[in-house]
């Protein structure tokens, strides 16, 4: 699949956000939905996505980004905050080869914790309630 192209709207993401898919919501606001990764890297992995219709960062508009990095950036100090990580990844993937596989543009919040490695990309699917006991900690440091 090319790095550009059509927004598939059948893509995961857009399901979320039109309702047809559950999610662990942390966040919403006209712009933005933030929610728990259900293959989380680690306790409190969380997605950071646009609601506006885009693939990837080159295909996004200025506005939606700048909106995109700040909510990020909200929510990693309330991860920070609720979960007390040792430190905190950010990242953003554009096009499969540089490993993405949901094609809405999206940031990742990991927090990391000093001796616990880093799980597997896509790895074990997490239980709905204990992303929501997570969400719940992150929600209320908001
Ligand atoms: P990327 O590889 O950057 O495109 O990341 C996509 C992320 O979406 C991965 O970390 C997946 O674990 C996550 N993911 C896929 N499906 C869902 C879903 N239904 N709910 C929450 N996260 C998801």
């Amino acid at each position: 699949m090319s790095i550009t192209g059509n927004y598939d709207t059948d893509n995961i993401f857009a399901k979320i956000l039109r309702g047809e898919m559950p999610c662990v919501k942390v966040f919403e606001s006209d712009h933005i939905l933030a929610f728990m990764d259900v293959f989380p890297q680690s306790e409190g992995h969380t997605l950071v996505i646009p609601k506006s219709p885009c693939r990837n960062i080159l295909d996004a508009g200025a506005k939606d980004l700048g909106r995109l990095i700040g909510t990020t950036q909200t929510l990693a100090r309330a991860i920070h905050s609720a979960l007390k990580p040792d430190g905190i990844v950010v990242t953003q993937f554009n096009g499969a080869p540089a490993g993405q596989t949901v094609f809405h543009l999206h940031f990742h919040i990991i927090p990391r914790y000093d001796g616990k490695a880093l799980g597997a990309h896509g790895g074990h699917m997490a239980d709905p309630d204990d992303l929501k006991a997570v969400a719940d900690r992150i929600i209320a440091a908001l």
